[in-house]
């Protein structure tokens, strides 16, 4: 762990950097407040730091007041060194946002504890941290697939559809369906389904901009968003999503299984404000139309609301054939 140490004084200041560099702290120096500020607001600043009260420029307890202004994320933990043993200047210096304080001269075996409960407390920070990082991951992605889960994709849309308005861009939302995926589940059983729809998911990762997103919005369906995809282009983009998805049969452990997908694909440009419902609908629509003319195609419905008119019917035989597995 790095300890930072701030004192003017420069016999001080080495003893403590030798203690604690003994104890097998790694140790940063300021010899002002000033110097600790600017160190304690850097991208790596210590964690942890040991602050002179009196010091030129900023004293300690001016420090530990700026650090608490700049928010508790990441905890810094602070612990004021002083000569001043009465009671107000203490819970003066506490106020300000010390966690500690030790009096001079230290006594090194003091010293020690106290910089080991500071270090209890930032690893306390750290699982509780961690643990909201966790919580707040699965409240907003899909468990099997690891994508976006349904609500959360639902509020990218609206972020998208906020920020396409705001900047005049185009927004493009696309919804897939794996085709009689419900005879893959017959055939081969849930486990290989849910096999199709993990590398499935993970294909469908692979192949958008690092700016779209994609959620699981229902059992085999996926939501697509592609901020900036104007008309023109939608097709084509669908097209290889759908091309980057299905192309490669699925390698499981037992079976290779081929799948297709259909697309049903809404465009806005400009974006009006009560857009997300519409959309929806209007790419549910399309991924209907899509299914009713043969599945595995892609339908795109253009912005003044009209279908293309079918061609030759897409072929449906390939939809879910089980491949001889080379073993
Ligand atoms: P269509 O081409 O019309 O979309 O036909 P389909 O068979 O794909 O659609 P249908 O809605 O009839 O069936 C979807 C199936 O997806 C039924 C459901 O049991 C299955 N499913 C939903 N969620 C999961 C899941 O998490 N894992 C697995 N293995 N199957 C799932
Ligand atoms: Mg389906
Ligand atoms: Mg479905």
């Amino acid at each position: 762990m790095r300890v930072l140490i701030a004192d003017d004084d420069d016999v001080l200041r080495h003893i403590l950097q030798t203690t604690l560099t003994k104890w097998g702290y790694e140790v940063a120096v300021a010899r002002n407040g000033l110097e600790a500020w600017r160190l304690l607001r850097s991208d790596d600043a210590p964690r942890m730091a040991i602050l002179d009260w009196i010091m030129p420029g900023m004293d300690g307890v001016e420090v530990c007041r700026e650090v608490r202004r700049q928010g508790d994320e990441p905890y810094i933990y602070l612990i004021l060194l002083t000569s001043k043993q009465n009671k107000e200047d203490v819970i003066a210096g506490m106020e300000a946002g010390a966690d500690d304080y030790i009096a001079k001269p230290f006594d090194p075996q003091e010293l020690k504890v106290r910089l080991r409960a500071g270090r209890r407390i930032l690893d306390l920070q750290a699982e509780l941290l961690s643990a909201r990082e966790t919580l707040r991951y699965q409240a907003t992605h899909d468990c099997l697939t690891g994508l976006l889960n349904r609500s959360a994709v639902l509020g990218a849309l609206r972020n998208e559809l906020e920020r396409a308005g705001r900047q005049g861009s185009p927004l493009c939302l696309m919804i897939g369906d794996i085709d009689h995926f419900k005879d893959i589940n017959d055939t081969h059983g849930h486990a290989v389904g849910d096999g199709v729809l993990c590398e499935a998911a993970r294909r469908m990762r692979a192949s958008l901009r690092t700016y779209d997103s994609v959620g699981r919005y229902g059992g085999e369906e996926f939501l697509f968003i592609l901020p900036g995809c104007d008309p023109q282009s939608a097709r084509n983009q669908a097209e290889r999503l759908q091309s980057c998805i299905t192309s490669e049969p699925v390698e499981l452990p037992r079976v290779t299984i081929a799948f297709t997908i259909s697309i049903g694909v809404a465009v806005r440009y400009p974006v009006a404000e009560e857009d997300l419902e519409s959309m929806i609908h209007t790419a549910d629509a399309a991924l209907y139309e899509a299914k009713a003319r043969g599945r595995n195609q892609v339908i795109v419905v253009e912005p003044d609301g009209t279908l293309p008119v079918p061609v030759a019917a897409a072929p449906d035989a390939v939809h879910s054939l089980a491949l001889p597995h080379p073993n």
